[in-house]
């Protein structure tokens, strides 16, 4: 079964002169995403929020760029859960974490690379994903570059453009920490004024929102602007919150909203968002809730260490599963790609 994946974090692990897409150590790479039958997989370009880049120059400031000051600057990264909701779970969590991986950049020493430390890594990002564009493209894969933490503007609006130039197709607000645009899931409060501005901008260049790691405040906030712009809107990695009471899961009424806009929802394969019921049961509920023409995939591979399913080679098992459980053709064909490229092709 060919397959669109709507959320991966291999981007993230990309380094100055380095395909991240032949890292043996990734859970996408070139060689898993063809042995999965990939036919179209999304790249999120993923900022850390900007006080982990002011804790990481610390760290580098007071010299503990040892192993073992690297490992405090990560430890010290882990925030306590807000109330009213499970933890965050384990999404870029432990020796994938964003820390780790600036404290890396910082080791290669970026010559040649000016401005604000959140933009210097997006556009670092940006350069290795157009640099991968082509050998994906000539494996019958599509890349699709999608942003995860709308903080990677840092409140301006003009950097949309590079984005948009780059092919953005999905733009996420938050990820689990306040920024210029809004708060994420667990917290009170939605979208700030700049994030509105954003929100209607997106619209207007027909670049999706993605609601996933938002507020639930601020996804009503998102879900009123699409309907008022008529464009539909997607959260990429997010399962059923009454499957699995996780605040980075989705209520039946977000479900219902996404579906009724026209958008997507992402088959997450993080097992803190999965829970005891198993996938099958939140593909079954995204399903029942939502309609057929909601399901997507939105692995979150290299987002968190121990996914459902090992990386993309992993896929074909996946959909052979959700066929044996009982799926009906059709609808598992509309998950694995032709929703997907309703919106994205
Ligand atoms: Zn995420």
């Amino acid at each position: 079964m060919r397959y669109a994946d709507l959320h991966c974090d291999a981007l993230t692990a990309a380094a100055p002169g380095t395909s991240f897409l032949h890292r043996t150590t990734s859970q996408v790479s070139l060689e898993k995403l063809v042995g999965g039958d990939c036919l179209l997989q999304c790249f999120a370009l993923f900022t850390p929020p900007a006080q982990d880049f002011a804790r990481s120059e610390a760290v580098k400031t007071a010299g503990k760029r040892s192993a073992a000051g690297d490992g405090r600057a990560r430890n010290s990264r882990s925030q306590p859960d807000p109330p009213g909701g499970a933890g965050i779970g384990a999404e870029k969590s432990g020796a994938g974490g964003p820390v780790e991986k600036i404290s890396g950049k910082e080791k290669t020493g970026e010559r040649g690379e000016t401005g604000a430390p959140v933009w210097r890594r997006a556009q670092r990002c940006l350069s290795a994903f157009l640099a991968a564009e082509g050998e994906l493209s000539a494996a019958g894969i599509r890349p699709v570059l999608t942003v995860e933490n709308g903080g990677v503007l840092e409140g301006e609006l003009s950097r949309l453009d590079a984005l948009e130039r780059a092919g953005v197709k999905l733009f996420g607000f938050t990820w689990n920490e306040e920024n210029e645009l809004g708060f994420p899931c667990g917290r009170p409060g939605g979208l700030k004024p700049f994030g509105k501005r954003v929100a209607e901008e997106l619209l207007s260049r027909g670049i999706y929102p993605d609601v996933s790691h938002l507020s639930d405040e601020g996804f009503f906030e998102v879900a009123e602007i699409a309907s008022a712009f008529r464009v539909p809107f997607a959260a990429s990695h997010s399962l059923a919150r009454s499957v699995c009471p996780h605040r980075r899961n989705l209520t039946d009424e977000q479900i219902k909203a996404v579906a009724d806009g026209g958008g997507l929802i992402g088959v997450n394969f993080v097992r803190e968002f999965i829970g005891k019921a198993g996938i099958f049961a939140h593909v079954v509920h995204l399903w029942k809730t939502g309609g057929e023409d909601v399901l997507a995939v939105g692995s979150d591979f290299d987002g968190t260490d121990r996914p459902l399913y090992a990386g993309a080679d992993e896929m074909p098992r996946f959909f052979e599963d959700l066929a044996r459980a009982g799926l009906p053709a059709s609808v598992l064909e509309k998950l694995a790609f032709r929703n997907a490229l309703r919106l994205l092709s």
